[in-house]
C-alpha cells in the first residue's frame, strides 16, 4: 500500500514538472521578439517580403518570429552572427511555406553559419571547397550548414535568381518524406505529380543542350534541379512565368502561390 502511494506520489510530480516545462518553453517561445528594424531590413533586402500586402507582411513577420524562437543561428570558427543574418536565414525558411498556413519545420533546430565556401566533409581549408550550403545529416542531423556570404550574396546582391539560402530549405522540404528527390511528396497534389516529373526531365534535357537560361547546375540531378527552379521562381518570378510559363505554373502549384 504505502509503495503504492509513494509510486502516485512520484507520478503526480512527474506531472507537474513535465506541465511546468511544457508552460516555460511555451511562454519562453512566445515572448521571443524580432528586432526592432527587422521591417526595414526585410523591406531593404528581400524581395519576396516587398511584394506581400500590408496583412501578409504582418504575417510573415511572425512566421519569421516564430520560426528563430525555435532555431538557433550559430556562427562556426569565429564568424559573427547578427540580426540581419538571423533574419535572412529565417525569410530564406519561410519564403518556400508562406502560403502553407501554420508549417513549422520539425526537421531542423540549428542552422550553422560559415565564413566562406566549404566541403562536403565540412572542411573549411584545402581542396574541394566549392559548397554554399548544405542539409546536414548522420551527425548533422537537424542542422544546416550556410556559407555567410553566400547567404547574404543572396539576398542583397543584383537579384540574378540564385538564392542560397533559399536552396537549401527548399532540399529540406525535399527531405521531409524521406527522400530527397525533387519530388517533395507533401507539396504535390496527386495528379501534379507525373507532370512534374515531366517537366522537370524535359527542362533539365534543355538545360543540358545549352537552351536554357536556368542554372546549370540544376541539371545535376531532380533535387538539384527542384532547389535552383525554385529559388528562381521565388526571386524572379515574373522572368520565369515569361520564360518557362509551364514549369512556372506547377511551381505554383506547389508553393500554393
Ligand atoms: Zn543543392
Amino acid at each position: 500500500m504505502e509503495g503504492l502511494i509513494v509510486l502516485l506520489i512520484i507520478v503526480v510530480i512527474g506531472m507537474l514538472v513535465f506541465r511546468w516545462n511544457n508552460k516555460h518553453r511555451k511562454q519562453k517561445l512566445e515572448g521571443f521578439q524580432l528586432p526592432g528594424n527587422a521591417p526595414e531590413v526585410l523591406e531593404e533586402h528581400v524581395a519576396f517580403y516587398q511584394r506581400l500586402s500590408a496583412t501578409e507582411k504582418v504575417e510573415f513577420r511572425e512566421r519569421i518570429r516564430d520560426f528563430l524562437s525555435r532555431t538557433e543561428v550559430t556562427g562556426v570558427g569565429g564568424v559573427e552572427v547578427d540580426d540581419v543574418d538571423r533574419l535572412l536565414v529565417a525569410s530564406s525558411a519561410i519564403i518556400p511555406i508562406f502560403h502553407f498556413k501554420g508549417w513549422r519545420y520539425n526537421n531542423i533546430s540549428e542552422v550553422l553559419l560559415y565564413q566562406g565556401t566549404f566541403s562536403k566533409d565540412f572542411h573549411t581549408q584545402g581542396a574541394g571547397r566549392n559548397v554554399l550550403g548544405m542539409v546536414g545529416d548522420g551527425a548533422l542531423h537537424r542542422q544546416m550548414i550556410l556559407s555567410k556570404p553566400a547567404l547574404r550574396q543572396g539576398f542583397l546582391a543584383e537579384n540574378d535568381g540564385n538564392n542560397t539560402g533559399i536552396h537549401e530549405f527548399v532540399h529540406l522540404l525535399d527531405k521531409a518524406d524521406g527522400a530527397t528527390d525533387g519530388l517533395p511528396e507533401y507539396l504535390l497534389d496527386k495528379q501534379h505529380i507525373a507532370p512534374w516529373l515531366r517537366e522537370m526531365h524535359r527542362q533539365m534535357q534543355l538545360i543540358r543542350q545549352g537552351d536554357s537560361d536556368i542554372n546549370p547546375y540544376a541539371s545535376t540531378n531532380e533535387a538539384e534541379f527542384l532547389a535552383v527552379a525554385a529559388s528562381y521562381f521565388f526571386e524572379k518570378p515574373e522572368l520565369l512565368q515569361e520564360h518557362h510559363p509551364e514549369l512556372y505554373q506547377l511551381l505554383c502549384e506547389m508553393f500554393k502561390m
